[in-house]
């Protein structure tokens, strides 16, 4: 599936934190950890933040509801 790259880095700072605090970690089987390294992307509609565990290393993937984006983010589809 096609899968567009996203900035992270373009989202609000308080944005950023958030994301990068409140986290699952699969291998810890806890929440809020925090994740580090994170990159966006999207696919099949559906936002990505994908990280790293601070904890242990292991991928995180956090899942975002895109229901308020406004569509701004569509110009650099490259
Ligand atoms: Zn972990």
């Amino acid at each position: 599936m096609e899968r567009t790259e996203r900035d992270f880095y373009a989202r609000d700072k308080d944005d950023q934190e958030a994301f990068l605090t409140q986290t699952w970690c699969n291998e810890c089987m806890a929440v809020d950890l925090g994740m580090k390294e994170p990159t966006e992307y999207e696919q099949n509609g559906v936002v990505y933040i994908e990280g790293k565990c601070v904890k242990c290393d292991s991928q995180v993937t956090t899942e975002i509801a895109d229901d308020d984006t406004d569509g701004e983010w569509e110009d650099d589809a490259e």
